[in-house]
């Protein structure tokens, strides 16, 4: 007879096999499927019709040519990515990344968590993911926006309000996605609001969609230390990242009385122990689109840091707000040495294996990524509600909404946690609770 653990071995050794080189999109699967371990402990059922092997396989890869011309007249050629992977709860939802270093594992990593992030919400999203190796940095307006039209000129025969809603993530904003509707528009030659989120507000788009990420997972965070009996209050805060999650997730918590002490970007940190002017960061990045290191020129008592990181820092909460495995083992263990006891992700997978191992030991409360980042997907769930009854809510209204939906997720990562003698862990309660509510919709619809 085979264990529980063979079994489930024998899933991820085949997947390793079949996405060869993969490793983000196996690090992802490998955490989901150590969680699954005490459901298909309990539940066989769970293990019938394929089930475990068709929730790994993506429904459609569209892999794309994107050929644009640069400022120069010379013609680049970049590589255009939409990964559909499962559509059992609602339309494919997910953004779009635009870095360097994306390639079909990255997508199918951010596509396979978007899946059970999705399923959190409780909002009839299924999960999918794209984006392009395209790198916006130093590229000129005109470039942009012909970059974002070509790559629309493939994506749009993939993607509709009720087939898949594409988004923002890295190196995608309000601006990109701009440029994408309007390509999306002459070419359809419909103005169909629902088919993208995060669009501008006065053509379809939502309030607080901007904020719902960094606020989502400040919302979370605020759960966990309330399941404690502790608040944000007073808190000692670290953020990595600059970009859209970490500048509203550092407004928020200084808003419910922390004091951030520190941000960063992919080329170093800044160290603010007296808290951030949310403000002129705001300008920095989303006005004048330079470097953290412009902070510290303006900003009284911020210095500017290339060596070391931001996770060498001392506080109560972190929130790694940057990008997957930016915070590792070693990081980890001095972040717990130091006194941190929640830590939040408001990023794709930031903490490695080793780093969730040692938050675990050391009865850090981690709210995943998964989690505790939902609050920007469920906030386009509500924009693409808006959008179908032809409604614009207000700002209030969608924080509201915003809100119970995290506190919602929080409490169902708690209660499955604690269903399956897990008390506490939220890895295991989100991938659990998440895997569920997909897995039922999946046996219900048949081999598909
Ligand atoms: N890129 C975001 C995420 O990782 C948001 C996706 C969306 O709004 O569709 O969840």
């Amino acid at each position: 007879m085979t264990t529980i653990d063979e079994e489930v071995a024998g899933y991820y050794d085949k997947l390793v096999r079949r996405n060869a080189g993969e490793v983000e999109f196996h690090q992802a699967v490998a955490e989901v499927l150590d969680s699954l371990k005490i459901v298909l402990e309990k539940d066989r059922h769970y293990a019938d019709y394929g089930l475990i092997e068709r929730l790994c396989e993506p429904e459609r890869q569209i892999m794309f040519r994107v050929p644009w011309m640069d400022d120069n007249n010379d013609i680049r050629v970049n590589r255009g990515f939409r990964v559909q992977f499962n559509s059992a709860l609602g339309p494919y939802k997910g953004g779009l990344r635009f870095h360097p270093s994306v390639n079909l594992g990255i997508i199918k990593f951010l596509g396979f968590e978007q899946i059970f992030k999705n399923s959190l919400t409780g909002l009839p999203i299924g999960g999918g993911k794209g984006g392009s190796d395209f790198d916006p940095k130093g590229k000129s307006e005109g470039e942009i926006m012909r970059f974002c039209q070509a790559f629309m000129t493939e994506l749009w025969r993939h993607i509709g309000q009720y087939r898949d809603v594409p988004a923002g993530d890295i190196g995608v904003g309000g601006r990109e996605i701009g440029y994408l509707f309007g390509q999306y528009r002459r070419l359809a030659n419909q103005h169909e609001s629902g088919v993208l989120t995060g669009k501008g507000l006065n053509w379809g788009g939502s309030l607080v969609r901007t904020e719902a990420t960094g606020y989502g997972c400040v919302y979370f965070t605020n759960e966990m230390m309330k399941a404690r009996g502790e608040s944000l209050d007073g808190a000692k805060v670290i953020v990595s990242g600059s970009g859209n999650v970490a500048i509203y997730a550092i407004e928020k918590a200084q808003e419910l009385g922390a004091t951030v002490l520190g941000f960063s970007d992919s080329t170093g940190w800044v160290e603010t122990p007296n808290g951030v002017d949310v403000e002129l960061l705001k300008d920095i990045k989303e006005v004048r689109r330079e470097r953290v290191s412009e902070y510290v020129e303006e900003a009284q008592g911020a210095t500017y840091h290339e060596n070391g990181s931001i996770w060498d820092l001392t506080a109560d909460v972190a929130l790694p707000c940057a990008t997957q495995n930016e915070l590792d083992g070693e990081h980890a263990k001095g972040l717990v040495e130091r006194g941190v006891r929640y830590v939040a992700e408001g990023a794709n997978m930031p903490s490695t294996p080793e780093a969730i191992e040692v938050f675990r030991d050391n009865k850090v409360s981690f709210g995943p990524g998964k989690a505790a980042n939902a609050g920007g997907v469920a906030t386009s769930a509500l924009e693409m509600q808006q959008n179908a009854s032809r409604d614009s809510w207000s700002f209030d209204y969608t924080d509201e909404r915003l809100h119970g939906i995290m506190s919602n997720i929080f409490t169902m990562a708690d209660e499955t946690a604690k269903e399956y003698g897990r008390e506490g862990d939220y890895v295991v309660g989100s991938n659990i609770a998440g895997f569920k509510k997909v897995a039922d919709a999946m046996l219900a619809q048949g081999v598909i």
